[in-house]
């Protein structure tokens, strides 16, 4: 429990900004990195207004890791279209930290406002039926609808993480 501030939002926290190089062409540059609510922001240095907003919820994905040039390629919307860019990290410590932030973006916002009953078999939760949020797609569910614990690796999860018997039966986890 004590970790619930954190997994309300759903991202990992503390919230990282630092140093990354950066290249979108053929060019590379320094840049700053910094994470708002809803975007990834980039400076050409700290304190300085960003050059290139990506919106999060926008299609914001990770196109791959490359881990041992410790490079993360992301695809995001843009005017012109998709667009995609590297981030080559300074240090091994500071791409770990990073790719496993991006990747926590990608958590589902969790199903606060109706969580009266279970998602799953319309059960009311009360004090003896307590309420569980699926890692992977953010419903609420009763226990039993809730078995499961699986890797969720592209969600930036280094333990494994409960979710609800649908996703579960959608996908086979290991
Ligand atoms: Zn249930
Ligand atoms: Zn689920």
């Amino acid at each position: 429990m004590g970790n619930s501030k954190t997994r309300e939002n759903g991202r990992n926290s503390p919230v990282p900004e630092g140093y990354s190089f950066y290249s979108s062409t053929s060019s590379e540059q320094r840049v700053y990195i910094t994470i708002s609510k809803n975007s990834i922001n980039l400076a050409s240095g700290q304190g300085n207004p960003p050059f290139k907003i990506i919106n999060i919820d926008k299609d914001f994905r990770i196109l791959s890791e490359v881990s041992d040039r410790r490079c993360i390629i992301i695809e995001y919307n843009s005017q012109k279209g998709k667009s995609s860019c590297i981030l080559r990290m300074e240090t091994v410590q500071d791409y770990q930290m990073w790719i496993s932030f991006l990747k926590s973006l990608k958590r589902p916002k969790w199903d606060e406002s109706t969580s009266l009953f279970c998602k799953i078999c319309a059960k009311e939760f009360k004090f003896f039926r307590r309420q569980h949020h699926c890692r992977k797609c953010g419903i609420v569910v009763c226990k039993s609808h809730a078995r499961n614990k699986v890797w969720l690796h592209e969600l930036g999860y280094d333990t494994k993480e409960r979710i609800c018997n649908t996703c579960f039966s959608n996908k086979s986890f290991g």
